[in-house]
């Protein structure tokens, strides 16, 4: 068979098969249920490499799941296909290094009560799930994400609310997982009226990627019942200008238009986003859908991630080429989230050269040399 005649036949297969059922299609149940999450069932939709097929043999470890949704976006072919290489394990899952970590954000030792992890001093985040929709080969929360263990129960939440009135230093909710939007609108909505009935939470975040894998979960309902709770801001993680798609750009206005303010967070990933124009691109396309680009990550130590670490070095440069060449609203923060719990540091590119008494000499964006005296 020739190859333009095996891409024709994948790519009904993959797309297809699923789209022509376009109202199943576009229920978020249906997708979330008929999820791909076996190497049989992915081997008849991509054609796996050698190492794709190992690193599939490793996920009876590690969750694997993929909606037909986000698998009709990845390349069949190409086994460098951003997307493809974001949910599609390779044996690479299989090392360790030695500096890798379970748990490298150690959230676990900043958990007064089951489910909540505090370390900042005005806010918390609150794991509801450990549910996704589609699973990420770098998550960090990999040691918990899709075992179908922890699912926020009204006990725990009692327990969580009682945390709360008990601290009302805490003013930010960061409701995460998992990922929140799995969940229904009802079991959300039962933890979103909970936190608003604390007089002293201001403001509730919402931290997914639902958006991205499930855009159809941003439904009229959705919005409306979330719309009860503002202000709620939502952290999209989204890592490729290629999840930018017509649904995606759908689903991003529908929040944008009942108040939820957006920002985007990244993840610097090598041989995926680690370039300054694919960041750029990317940067540029989330702020045209009314997010605002918020962070780049370094990518966590979780075991099993370590081909995915682009180096510090890349990332900073990376920002140097964003700075001044586009808006300063479409450059996020690149930062670290230290490991063993130090939180998230910013890394920025050097732009004070010195100061001698009150003259500071600065650098712009194209490397040239300003002097500022204060007065
Ligand atoms: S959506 Fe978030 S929590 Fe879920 S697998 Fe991806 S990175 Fe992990």
């Amino acid at each position: 068979m020739k190859k333009n005649e095996v891409e024709k036949e994948v790519t009904v297969a993959c797309a297809g098969s699923y789209k022509s059922k376009k109202a199943r299609w576009n229920d978020w149940k249906w997708q979330i249920k008929n999820r791909i999450n076996t190497l049989e069932e992915i081997s008849k939709y991509v054609h796996l490499t050698k190492e794709e097929k190992k690193g599939l043999v490793l996920t009876e470890r590690l969750a694997f799941a993929i909606t037909p949704y986000f698998l009709s976006l990845i390349d069949p072919f190409d086994p460098n296909c951003p997307i493809r290489k974001q949910c599609i394990p390779t044996s690479n899952e299989g090392v360790a290094t030695e500096f890798d970590y379970n748990d490298p954000c150690a959230e676990e030792k900043d958990s007064p009560v089951p489910g909540l992890v505090h370390r900042y001093p005005d806010r918390v985040l609150l794991l509801v799930t450990d549910e996704c929709a589609t699973y990420c080969r770098h998550c960090t929360r990999r040691r918990t994400t899709g075992h179908a263990k922890h699912v926020m129960t009204s006990k725990m939440l009692e327990k969580v609310i009682k945390y709360l009135t008990d601290n009302p230093a805490i003013r930010d909710v960061i409701v995460s997982g998992g990922d929140p939007l799995t969940l229904s609108d009802e079991k959300l909505e039962m933890i979103l009226s909970s936190l608003k009935k604390v007089p002293t939470v201001e403001v509730i975040r919402i931290g997914t990627r639902v958006p991205i894998f499930l855009p159809m979960r941003i439904s009229e309902s959705l919005v409306t019942m979330l719309k009860k709770y503002n202000p709620v801001w939502m952290s999209i993680h989204i890592n490729h200008s290629k999840e930018i798609t017509a649904d995606v750009k759908k689903a991003l206005a529908r929040l944008a238009d009942a108040g939820i303010v957006t920002g985007s967070q990244t993840v610097l990933l090598k041989g995926i986003n680690d370039t300054s124009e694919a960041m750029k691109k990317l940067c540029l396309e989330v702020m045209k859908n009314r997010v605002r680009p918020y962070y780049i990550y370094q990518c966590d130590p979780a075991i099993g991630t370590s081909h995915f670490r682009a180096s510090i070095e890349k990332g900073i440069d990376i920002v140097s080429k964003l700075r001044g060449f586009i808006s300063g609203y479409a450059v996020p923060t690149y930062v670290i989230d230290a490991p063993g719990g130090g939180g998230k540091i910013p890394i920025s590119p050097k732009y004070v050269v010195e100061k001698q008494g009150k003259k500071w000499t600065l650098k712009n964006f194209r490397d040239k040399h300003y002097e500022y005296i204060e007065t």
